[in-house]
């Protein structure tokens, strides 16, 4: 028998969580901090110093020896720069450790080298990190030794956002307060918070490391930009939810221990339609918490595969032809006195709270369809989206047969009298039970789908951060409520429930072609979204440019979310990034074809060609082989000429200064002359001897974990 693992008493063993400080703290000081966690505000000079020693005496209790601010910048990753609690020694020698409020609360970092798209000049380098205190320090250990890790904002020295938390806290408290006057006017009058909840299910892929090693396009880009397809590919359906491999097995179990640990509360774990594709599945929790447990989960996962032996990519599309990873962000509403505004009861055709929120949030997803595709856009996100790979680019709302039936209703008649009920699942067979169905079957195609008591939000990339979704949907939504609550609180208590019908009455009238139940893989639902007048934003470099419309400046100024200036520094740093990254891509290309790919297949016509001479000395026929030399040698040229052509754009592209303008640059020619020089390398694989051919291939990297 294996031991046996408790993991009630491991669960946040590395965190310091509210009973920790209950334990610890001064009643006074407890009550404090926990009014500032639900009601905002600041904590007092003095308790910050005590909830810092506390906080430095159990950490030090568990081994660490520095702390760090750890935040989100724009990098889409965190930043820690770890100091310890060493002080000053006394006349004598004697060093105490010791950390303060001060520390606790802001810290210092020199800005300069975080991307800010132009909020700071380089000379302007000062940026604050700020105690986030709702979100709990924790304890990293790795063999830098245990470090205690405070959440933090990070903002500029004028308090511009340079990071993802702050906007997203921002949104929060936004969202909160227009739901708070939502429910209000349902007569909720102990509700003092909407909280808005995320759980993310979150895709990986994991390879041996040993080959990932060999693979530079894997080392440098995290995706592989030459591979010529394995003769098996996903068609079996075999991997999804398939067993789960022994390798697999040790590294999930692990993983999981290492979460528990610091409180991130592993759910659901699987193997995915991809080979060597995995999901985790957390369970869902504050958005703020979630987006910073999801970065931990991230971190942990290519910890651990570290240890294992393998390495994790969180890439989405590691490998063209099969599928690519994703990050399903599953988002609801709920009040801190326990109702759930996405929760449509029995009967949602009677709650008329929850169509009204349903209203709104359906007109808050049609209004500002291209935001929220911009805010689940990355580089590597391309490659999913609008590309050969689903969900599609386009936004749309899937409700489901109960929910689109009484919406139907409503805009029919301006009166929903029934909903369509789920009834007995029948089996057909007598001895198995005959369970409730649900009201609605699922729909995988959607990019934004109600299930049951909240939205999935489907587009997510797997390797983004989900601030800037979780950021975007709050303020969508709360923009939304805003405007539902400024007319209704200025009706009568007696003509309320009339307005409040006409309300959602003209709201699902004229959003109402955000709707589709139907298959978003399809070409028609193309041509058909077109024809509705929805967005197709095929690009992230298309969708950047979102965040700066005026409607989008409206909505995020007037909710204190983004000023006019923050949209504009993070759609130049989109620009930024996405062309240092295809640059990047276009440069391991250039230096893997020729270093690696040509060598190889000129060693190897070099070999074929001795074959055929030697066959024909020996007076047999040598066809064949000239045959292949001659295939090999022509696709050799046609690689050849398209590795000149990349090189060539990469040479235009240093000429071009403005971000816009060059990010559309690497989009439009390098991208393109990169799958240019693919296509003959990738073709070359397929002829050339195995035993030449300088990396792994896809049959190595994904059967072979
Ligand atoms: P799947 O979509 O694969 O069937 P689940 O329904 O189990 O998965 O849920 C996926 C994720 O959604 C989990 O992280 C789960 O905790 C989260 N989730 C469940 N209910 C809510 C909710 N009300 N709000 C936000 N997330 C939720
Ligand atoms: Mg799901």
């Amino acid at each position: 028998m294996s031991e046996v693992l408790n993991v009630e008493e491991i669960f946040a063993s590395k965190v310091f969580t509210l009973g920790k400080m209950k334990e610890r703290l001064p009643r006074n000081v407890y009550k404090e901090v926990k009014k500032v966690m639900d009601q905002g505000g600041e904590l007092s000079k003095g308790a910050a110093d005590v909830v810092a020693k506390a906080m430095k005496d159990w950490a030090v209790e568990n081994g660490a020896t520095h702390y760090t601010h750890w935040f989100q910048p724009l990098t889409g990753i965190t930043a820690e720069k770890h100091d310890s609690f060493v002080t000053h020694p006394d006349e004598e020698g004697k060093m105490l450790m010791e950390f303060s409020g001060k520390e606790l609360i802001k810290g210092e970092p020199d800005a300069s080298s975080f991307p800010s798209g132009g909020l700071r000049a380089t000379f302007e380098a000062r940026g604050y990190t700020v105690w986030d205190i709702t979100s709990p320090a924790f304890l990293k250990e790795d063999a830098t030794g245990v470090i205690l890790c405070i959440p933090t904002a990070f903002c500029s020295y004028k308090g511009e956002a340079l990071d993802k938390k702050t906007p997203l806290l921002r949104s929060m408290e936004a969202v909160s307060e227009q739901a708070i006057r939502i429910v209000r006017l349902f007569g909720n009058t102990e509700a003092t918070k909407v909280v808005a909840s995320v759980g993310p299910e979150q895709e990986y892929f994991l390879v041996d490391r040993e080959k990932y090693l060999q693979r530079k396009d894997l080392i440098f880009a995290g995706r592989t930009l030459f591979g010529a397809p394995a003769p098996k590919g996903q068609e079996l359906e075999d991997h999804y939810f398939g067993t789960i491999r022994e390798r697999i097995g040790s590294y999930m179990k692990d993983l999981n221990i290492e979460l528990w640990k610091l409180g991130v509360t592993a759910k659901t774990q699987h193997n995915e339609v991809a080979p060597a594709q995995h999901e985790l599945a957390p369970i869902y929790e504050t958005a703020n918490i979630a987006v910073d447990h999801n970065q931990l989960v991230m971190e942990t996962m290519k910890k651990v595969a570290g240890r294992h032996g393998m390495t994790c990519l969180l890439h989405e599309k590691p490998f063209a032809g099969v599928n690519g990873s994703g990050k399903h962000n599953n988002w609801s509403l709920a009040t801190d006195n326990g109702v759930n505004l996405l929760d449509p009861g029995e009967t949602p055709n009677e709650n008329v709270q929850f169509l009204l929120v349903l209203a709104c949030i359906l007109k808050a997803v049609d209004t500002h369809a291209d935001l929220l595709r911009q805010s689940a856009s990355d580089v590597g996100n391309d490659h999913r989206l609008g590309a050969n790979e689903a969900p599609p680019a386009i936004i749309s709302v899937f409700l489901g047969e109960q929910l689109e039936d009484v919406v139907k209703q409503l805009v029919e008649t301006g009166m929903a009298d029934h909903a369509i009920q789920g009834g007995k699942l029948q089996t057909g067979v007598s001895t198995l039970p005959d369970p409730d169905k649900d009201a609605t079957d699922r729909n995988r195609t959607s990019p934004f789908a109600f299930t049951g008591n909240k939205f999935e939000f489907r587009m997510v990339g797997s390797s983004d951060s989900i601030a800037s979704p979780n950021t975007t949907l709050n303020a969508i939504v709360a923009e939304a409520f805003c405007e539902a609550a400024d007319e209704l609180e200025k009706v009568k208590a007696e003509d309320f429930e009339v307005a409040v019908h006409d309300l959602i009455k003209k709201y699902l009238t004229e959003h109402q072609r955000i709707i589709f139940n139907g298959n978003g893989y399809s070409d028609e639902w193309v041509k058909e979204a077109k024809r509705r007048g929805l967005p197709n934003i095929r690009s992230m470099v298309e969708a950047s440019g979102t965040l700066t419309t005026d409607k989008a400046i409206r909505l995020f100024e007037k909710f204190g979310i983004f000023t006019k200036a923050e949209l504009e520094s993070r759609e130049e740093i989109l620009y930024e990034t996405y062309s240092k990254t295809i640059n990047i891509e276009a440069l391991t290309m250039i230096d893997m074809a020729k270093k690696q790919y040509i060598p190889a297949v000129i060693k190897y016509t070099k070999a074929l060609a001795d074959t055929v001479i030697a066959v024909k000395e020996a007076g047999a026929d040598a066809s064949v082989q000239a045959q292949i030399l001659s295939e090999v040698s022509a696709k050799l040229a046609e690689a050849k000429e398209a590795l000149s052509a990349l090189e060539e754009k990469m040479e235009k592209s240093a000429t071009i200064e403005n971000q816009k303008e060059l990010a559309f640059f690497f989009k439009d020619e390098v991208f393109v002359a990169m799958e240019a020089l693919r296509t003959p390398i990738d073709e070359l694989e397929m002829l050339v001897d195995k035993k030449v051919w300088p990396v792994p291939s896809y049959g190595d990297l994904i059967f072979e974990v």
